[in-house]
């Protein structure tokens, strides 16, 4: 560690941390850098896993709108991480207002399958009124609090014009309970009812037809963190307590006095000038009471509780020969049960399985054949306390119901993410809930202290749920920590401007 320069401790080796490290330790200002993680890998939130004789991703998937503007596109583009169609200018350029393709397979619960025309036409019904929000944004007063309720209104409406036979009435209204699902894993939330209308169109989708990793998502981070001076990533070191506004003096750091002490859960004790907080929305929301000491202002802390950090899972499933079509890409799964105009109360042991929105057919595995389901929400945190048996068999239920197939081999195997119940995650990404607004998510981003008055930059937060337009992806993350490493330097070249003798 260079030895000198003002001591910055970055909290959290997610692609947010890893990024301001990354922006701050090529200063002339010499940082004395260190990122504390708590987990025993960098990466945080992208995590992929070698298995079933390929790679999959257990957190983030893909680069949302991959093109110029986009700089998770751009540094994986830098460091060779894309294949020759993600590059590609027709890919740059797709629009598809962030919405998921369609499915190239939809199947009931009672095993037949649904006419892709009409999901189809359901897609675009949804999607439509998806896209309908955005006109409430800035918006002095809404109709209704909720995105869930705005399209329920809506839909009722619909509904009441629709001249087929009560069946097809039924499936069209499961096929859009289907949708609901999807938004729901896309949103990080339980319900949509829980996301505020007025600023849900706030969030920005960029130009590119989503892609991924071939290599696996966590090639982006490794080649961050190889880029990062030896020694300057400590992991297994989990903070405890940010004592900030003081003036602490270490013993290993003579003659030397800093505004901010990290009091990490191992009893080590960390001094800096600045700390710049990366640690999730989820993991705040548990510990803020005890991460900072003195408690964060009244503001932030209202920002934490009210903004939305919900759980979006992965289940794959590994299977000896593929029961699906060569060129199948997405099998949707449709509870022809369900309605999003009913609220039907069944329990989390029964129906948990009736989140699954269905399953993305993964490519290029060697041998093995691999599908995996994405479940939101409260059920997806059910899901989480099963054993591997209990999720293997309950979706072997469901694949042999939907197939129409009851002697369907079941999958080999089974590997899933547990966001909700990792410690340092407690679930998987933010979104603007109700009672909250975008001025939550700037606030999340304001440093400390923020009165102006003592040290100035003590404690800095990035991190997906501090960015405005971008929360909830990489890009935001990534982006979040640049921001705070460039408000840094702009405080260090001030200073240095100041020192400069006139002419
Ligand atoms: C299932 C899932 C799918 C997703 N899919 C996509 C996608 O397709 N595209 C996309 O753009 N985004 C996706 N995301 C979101 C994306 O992964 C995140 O927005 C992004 O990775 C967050 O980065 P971050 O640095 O803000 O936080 P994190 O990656 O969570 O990093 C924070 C780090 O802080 C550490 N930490 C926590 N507490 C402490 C402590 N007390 N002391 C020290 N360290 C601590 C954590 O261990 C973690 O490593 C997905 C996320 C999930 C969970």
């Amino acid at each position: 560690m260079a030895s000198g320069g003002p001591r910055v401790l970055v909290v959290g080796g997610g692609i947010a941390g890893l990024g301001a490290a990354q922006r701050l330790c090529r200063h002339p200002a010499a940082p004395r850098l260190r990122v504390l993680e708590a987990t025993a890998g960098a990466g945080g939130r992208i995590r992929s896993e070698r298995c079933f004789g390929g790679v999959v991703e257990l957190g983030a998937h893909w680069i949302h709108g991959p093109s110029q503007g986009n700089p998770v596109f751009q540094l994986a583009a830098e460091f060779g991480l894309l294949g020759e169609k993600e590059l590609s200018e027709e890919n740059q350029l797709a629009e598809t207002g962030g919405h998921v393709a369609l499915p190239t397979k939809s199947c009931t619960s009672s095993g037949t399958n649904v006419s892709l025309e009409l999901v189809a036409e359901m897609a675009s019904l949804f999607f439509g009124l998806i896209d309908q929000t955005r006109d409430f944004l800035n918006a002095p007063e809404t109709p209704v609090a909720s995105v869930g309720e705005f399209l329920k209104r809506e839909l009722n409406q619909q509904v009441a014009t629709w001249t087929e036979d009560e069946d097809t009435k039924k499936l069209k209204l499961a096929i859009l309970n289907n949708f609901f699902n999807i938004e729901c894993a896309v949103s990080g939330t339980h319900s949509m009812d829980l996301v505020a209308l007025a600023p849900f169109g706030e969030y920005t989708v960029l130009p590119g037809l989503d892609c991924t990793f071939a290599g696996g998502y966590q090639g982006l981070t490794n080649h961050i963190l190889a880029s990062l001076p030896k020694d300057s990533m400590v992991f297994e070191k989990p903070v405890k307590t940010i004592h900030w506004n003081g003036s602490f003096q270490e013993d290993a750091f003579p003659g030397e006095t800093f505004p901010v002490l990290v009091e990490c859960e191992d009893g080590t004790r960390l001094p800096a000038h600045h700390v710049i907080v990366t640690v999730p929305l989820g993991f705040l929301k548990e510990h803020q009471d005890t991460f900072f000491e003195p408690p964060l202002p009244a503001r932030k802390a209202e920002a934490i509780r009210k903004l939305g950090f919900g759980t979006n899972n992965k289940i794959f499933l590994e299977f000896e020969e593929p029961f699906w079509e060569p060129n199948s890409q997405f099998i949707q799964v449709v509870w022809e049960d369900t309605s999003p105009l009913q609220n039907t109360a069944l329990s989390l042991q029964d129906a948990w399985f009736k989140k699954l929105i269905g399953f993305l057919v993964l490519p290029s595995f060697e041998s093995s054949h691999v599908l995996c389901g994405f479940i939101a929400g409260l059920e997806s945190e059910f899901m989480e306390t099963l054993s591997d048996e209990e999720v293997l068999l309950s979706l072997t239920q469901v694949l042999r119901r939907v197939t129409g197939n009851p002697q369907l081999p079941a999958a080999k195997s089974v590997l899933r993410s547990r966001w909700h119940s990792a410690p340092y995650t407690r679930g998987s990404y933010s979104y603007v809930a109700v009672g909250s607004t975008g001025d939550d998510l700037d606030v999340m981003a304001q440093p400390l202290p923020a009165d102006g008055t003592g040290t100035q930059l003590q404690i800095l937060f990035a991190g997906e749920a501090t960015h405005r337009t971008f929360y909830s992806t990489t890009h935001g993350a990534l982006l979040s920590g640049w921001r705070e490493a460039d408000r840094l330097i702009g405080l260090w070249d001030s200073q240095v401007q100041r020192s400069r003798p006139r002419l």
